[in-house]
Formats: C-alpha cells, sequence, structure tokens
C-alpha cells in the first residue's frame, strides 16, 4: 500500500460532521470519537427527519390499503426500492428484495436457492476472510444437502489469494460466496474477477456487500455477480433493515422461503400461489418506515459524493495507518494493496480488550474481539484484534486522538 498523502480538498468534513447530532455530544466527560463504523455508522439528520416524518405523517400498511395514508406510505416504501436499485444499478426494482439485512440476505440465498439447487456431493466456495453470516447459512445449508464447504485462502496481508481460489473452484463447485470488503481486515476482493472465475465454472456468486456500500460505488451489472447483499445501518441508514439484489430470472425460478401475508396472490387450503416478484420474498408487514430511511440515506451519501467520501476514507486511511507507526509493538493485521478505511491492530503487551476499555476513557470508540471473523482471526494467530474503522464524518485529528490514546495505553500498560 502506498503512503503518499493527498488531501482531499473538495470534500468539507467539518460541514458534514454538523449533520450528525451524535457526534456533537460527550462521552465519560470527553468529546466523542467514534471509530466504529464497520460495526455500525451513525445516522445524519436527514434520516432521522425523515423517519419522524413518516411516522408523523405518513404512516400506514402498504399494498393493501386504497385509503390516503396507504397510499402514501406504499408510495414512498416502493420509492425507496427504485433508489436502492438505481444505487446498485440493479436492472430493474423486480432484482430489489428488502431484507432486516446482510445476515438475512445471504440466509435467504441458501434457504431458497440452495435447498432447491444443492445435492450430496457439491460444494460452496467461500474465502478465509468471511465473517460470520457468510459462514455460518453455508454451513447449515452444507449439512442438510451433504454437500462441502471450500475454504480459499488468504496471503500474509490478508489478500485472498486469487489463483487457489480459482482452483478450488471445480464442476461441483455450485456457489461462491464472498465478501467485497472485509469488516476485520478491509481487504476489498476483486470482485468482478472472481465473479468470472466462478461463473466460467458454472457457479453462482453471492456477495457479501455489508462492507462494500458503505466505501465503494457499486455497479452489480458491472461486477456480474447473482446476488449481492448489504445493511442499511452500516451506510449511515437505520438498523433492522437492508436489501438483496438478485438477478430476475434467479429471483423468478426460486421458491419463498417464508410464508405469509403479501407474499400470496391467492390462498385456499389446497393451493397457494405466490406474489409476483420481489413480493414473493417479503412476507408480512414489512419493515416500511426504516426501507424509507434507507434510502434517504443513501440519497445522503450520493449527495456528498461516492467518490468524494471513498477519497476522504482513503485520506484517513493512509494518515492513520502511517501515524500508528509510531506506537511500540504494533502490528497492524491486515495490509491489502486495495484496503477499505479499517485498521485491525494487535499491541505487544496488551490485550485488546484492555486498549478498548482505555480509549473509552477517552472518548474513543473502537471495537475488540474476533469481529465476527473468528477463523480469520485463528489464521493470524491472534485471539482478538483492536478495530479502527473510519467513516465519512472522521477526521485526521480523530485519527491523531487515536494515536495519543493508544500511547496512554502504553503508559498503563506498557
Ligand atoms: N458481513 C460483513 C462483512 C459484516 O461486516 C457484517 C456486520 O458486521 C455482516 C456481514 C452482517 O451484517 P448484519 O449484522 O447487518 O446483518
Amino acid at each position: 500500500m502506498s503512503l503518499a498523502i493527498s488531501h482531499s480538498v473538495t470534500y468539507d468534513v467539518d460541514r458534514v460532521r454538523r449533520d450528525f447530532p451524535i457526534l456533537q455530544r460527550s462521552v465519560r466527560g470527553r468529546q466523542l470519537v467514534y471509530l466504529d463504523n464497520a460495526a455500525t455508522t451513525q445516522k445524519p439528520q436527514q434520516v432521522i427527519d425523515r423517519l419522524t416524518r413518516y411516522y408523523r405523517e405518513e404512516n400506514s400498511n402498504v399494498h393493501r390499503g386504497v385509503h390516503y395514508l396507504s397510499e402514501v406510505a406504499t408510495a414512498a416504501y416502493e420509492g425507496a426500492r427504485t433508489t436502492i436499485q438505481r444505487f446498485l444499478n440493479a436492472k430493474s426494482e423486480k432484482e430489489i428484495v428488502f431484507t432486516r439485512g446482510t445476515t438475512e440476505g445471504i440466509n435467504l440465498v441458501a434457504q431458497s436457492w440452495g435447498r432447491k439447487n444443492l445435492r450430496g456431493g457439491d460444494e460452496v466456495l467461500i474465502t478465509a476472510i468471511e465473517h460470520h453470516s457468510n459462514i455460518v447459512p453455508w454451513q447449515l445449508l452444507c449439512a442438510e444437502k451433504g454437500a462441502t464447504l471450500r475454504v480459499a485462502p488468504v496471503n500474509d496481508a490478508g489478500e485472498v489469494i486469487v489463483e487457489e481460489f480459482a482452483k478450488l473452484l471445480t464442476d461441483r463447485t455450485k456457489i461462491a460466496a464472498f465478501g467485497h470488503a472485509s469488516n476485520a481486515l478491509g481487504t476489498i476482493n476483486p470482485v468482478r474477477q472472481m465473479t468470472e472465475l466462478a461463473h466460467a465454472a458454472g457457479a453462482i456468486v453471492v456477495i457479501d456487500g455489508a462492507q462494500g456500500v458503505p466505501h465503494l460505488p457499486i455497479d452489480v451489472q458491472e461486477i456480474g455477480c447473482d446476488f449481492y447483499t448489504f445493511s442499511g445501518h452500516k451506510v449511515y441508514g437505520p438498523t433492522g433493515i437492508g436489501a438483496l439484489y438478485g438477478r430476475e430470472a434467479l429471483l423468478d425460478a426460486m421458491p419463498p422461503w417464508m410464508g405469509g401475508g403479501d407474499m400470496i396472490l391467492s390462498v385456499s387450503f389446497e393451493k397457494t400461489t405466490y406474489n409476483a416478484l420481489p413480493y414473493k420474498f417479503e412476507a408480512g408487514t414489512p419493515n416500511i418506515a426504516d426501507a424509507i430511511g434507507l434510502a434517504t440515506a443513501l440519497d445522503y451519501i450520493g449527495s456528498l459524493g461516492l467518490e468524494k467520501i471513498a477519497a476522504h476514507e482513503h485520506d484517513l486511511l493512509l494518515y492513520a495507518t502511517e501515524r500508528l507507526q509510531e506506537i511500540k509493538g504494533l502490528r497492524i493485521i491486515g495490509t491489502s494493496r486495495q484496503k477499505a478505511s479499517v485498521i485491525s491492530f494487535t499491541l505487544e503487551t496488551v490485550h485488546p480488550h484492555d486498549i478498548g476499555t482505555i480509549l473509552d476513557q477517552e472518548g474513543i470508540a473502537i471495537r475488540t474481539g474476533h469481529h465476527c471473523a473468528q477463523p480469520l482471526m485463528m489464521r493470524f494467530n491472534v485471539p482478538a484484534t483492536g478495530r479502527a474503522s473510519f467513516g465519512l464524518y472522521n477526521t485526521r485529528a480523530e485519527a491523531d486522538a487515536l494515536v495519543e490514546g493508544l500511547k496512554k495505553v502504553l503508559e498503563v500498560f506498557g
């Protein structure tokens, strides 16, 4: 990774910060320094206001009502779907299914496409940097079907070894599932190349975009994947909402995975016929307000400029990486050439939980632990790391605060 630092002049981070009320607060008597964005992001006033407006003025159930409020709520909910379709550059709104988040999106594919199409002896290929939510759903599926889970290894920089990934693709591989970016190390995968390789072997491709959408412009047609899923709360939107993109032909051929209201056309005790896409996969009253809030969040980051956000975060990554070299005994885990603004590290003499606790006393929020990626921690021979993850509102001054905080940690434990 090159450490040339270029500061973005066209991005006014101070103005951006004013959109996030929580950033103004203090914690433990200190100004909050929030560096836990890979776990969840803070919400701009625009999203908070949109949720409030929905509940104050528009709340109703969608799709079923003929009255005014139901029409308003339905238009806003379906408008949110269109926003997501455009954001991901999917061909049609039919390809966007609302879910609770990334975890549900992956489980939907495993339980619907996977249960229908996998047979004993088939294989699912993932990589060594996956989040548990892109491991366990495939383990459940493989156990049920007598299929085998294969894992492509990573090198010491935390990059997937693409040649090994390619070697593990055979005519037995039915599904290749991998993250766009790693929450634990920041590694950005060459998703287009991996998709081409998997398709050439005849596998479908599922991309865990939980850490892709917050940091990178996404074009699912350009990537060429079959499924792409992400979570609203990691991209400045509400919790409990996310979306799954799926190619229409695949979604069309898939059985529903949950039954209930809204996903049917007609029900009798003898036979039920299912609704059209995407409603076939949205059983029950959906999370209307948060879907609308998610669309507002995507509009918000779109208004700031995705390229500008990426450049700002990259600047922070390079700046913080360089400054962290000052800390004695600090080892950065994950030095991929293509990297999102996530820095995982260990301190020779201090347990990550102690690092997190001391930093917390300084008002600095980082994450410590295995980051829902226990196999990856084993690969690097560490039980846990500290992780600072930067978002669109973070500043170089906050990276400085982290460095000063770590110096205090060393004073206490060093
Ligand atoms: N995948 C990655 C890479 C993640 O970082 C996360 C959350 O940390 C998830 C999946 C799961 O997302 P959620 O808990 O929002 O479903």
